[in-house]
């Protein structure tokens, strides 16, 4: 496989870009990576890989995208963190245009293997109203009732990737990711999620002396969240396996928001005044990813503990805010 061409959509995103370097840790020659922002704002470039701006939406740019590739991995989408969902339901319903119409250029293209990044948003909200929760099965997707806006579209696409193989004999394979962090990530800006917006936040307290913060919520939601590198594993795994069902790619390590404050407080070596904004956007109230089918058909689930992951992103967080903003803002 490893002279055969991969097509990573969304390349220049967080998880994108990681998947460019791991596929070129594995030994991929030939890959094209794709996204629509301008190539000096992608986290991440592989000078060797074939770069490519365009816009996905469009459907002649799906099949340029798609031309001679064996496998498409398709990540590209216009989301952020709960800041950014919340307020921005059209916008994360757009991205069905990418989906679509590059499942129809790789299956035209004769693609072999399509993956397709699902999330946890596509759980039904009912099953998320308690911080006390019952971790997600897949099975709780149905009956339908996703995250508005965003979770619709990756739900209609969940199943658009299903009949694509019952119609078509086109094979996709679904993960839904559960929070993802780790560096090279969105830390400022209005699309990043918790673990890189509360570091940045302990960093820039630390580094200003004004020892608060303000925490979105009243800190008792709970969460999990998978480090990158566990990510990377599971998409290539999910990728290369038979199981046609989506599956959970999460970690199944629960905290508070409040904790995950905890912990970032704890690499900086400081405690800060707490400041809860309610009426900021906090998603549900729980959630957490069962992991008894993955470990069942695949003998794995994202090991990384939450502080190891977390010390890895908030340093590089730390690098990233001083050499914008230097040692004091
Ligand atoms: P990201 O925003 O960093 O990357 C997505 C990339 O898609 C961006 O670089 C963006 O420019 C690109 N893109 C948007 N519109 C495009 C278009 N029209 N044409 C081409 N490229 C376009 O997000 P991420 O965190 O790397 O997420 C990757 C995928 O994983 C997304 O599909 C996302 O919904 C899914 N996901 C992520 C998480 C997470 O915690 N990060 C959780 C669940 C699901």
């Amino acid at each position: 496989m490893n002279d055969q061409l991969i097509v990573v959509a969304g390349a220049g995103g967080f998880i994108g870009g990681h998947l460019v370097a791991d596929l070129r840790r594995r030994g991929h020659t030939k890959i094209r990576a794709v996204d629509v922002k301008p190539l000096s704002e992608w986290y991440q470039v592989d000078k060797q890989a074939q770069n490519l701006v365009l816009d996905l939406n469009l459907r002649d740019n799906c099949y340029t995208a798609c031309k001679d590739a064996a496998e498409v991995y398709c990540l590209a989408a216009d989301m952020g963190g709960m800041g950014f969902i919340e307020t921005h339901k059209a916008a994360c319903m757009l991205t069905v245009l990418i989906s679509t119409h590059m499942l129809v250029a790789a299956r035209d293209c004769g693609v072999k293997r399509f993956f397709y990044s699902s999330s946890a948003c596509v759980y039904n909200a009912d099953k998320q109203k308690s911080e006390d929760v019952i971790p997600l099965k897949e099975a709780d997707a149905y009956p339908a009732m996703p995250e508005d806006g965003y979770g619709w579209e990756k739900l209609f696409t969940e199943r658009m990737c299903r009949h694509f193989r019952e119609d078509f004999g086109f094979q996709a394979r679904i993960a839904r990711f559960h929070n993802v962090y780790g560096p090279f990530g969105t830390w400022e800006g209005g699309r990043e999620k918790a673990p890189a917006a509360i570091c940045r936040k302990v960093i820039a307290a630390k580094l200003t002396g004004k020892h608060e913060i303000e925490i979105w919520g009243n800190g008792k939601q709970t969460r999990s969240f998978m480090y990158i590198d566990d990510c990377l594993k599971g998409i290539d795994m999910i990728t290369h396996s038979d199981i046609i069902e989506p599956l959970n790619l999460g970690s199944d390590e629960l905290v508070t928001i409040n904790g995950l404050v905890d912990i970032a407080e704890e690499i900086a070596g400081i405690k800060l005044k707490r400041h809860y904004k309610l009426d900021a956007p906090k998603g549900v109230n729980g959630r957490n990813s069962d992991n008894t089918l993955i470990q069942k058909l695949l003998g794995w689930a994202p090991p990384t503990r939450l502080r190891t992951g977390m010390e890895k992103t908030y340093h590089w967080i730390y690098d990233e805010y001083v050499a914008k903003y230097g040692p004091r803002k």
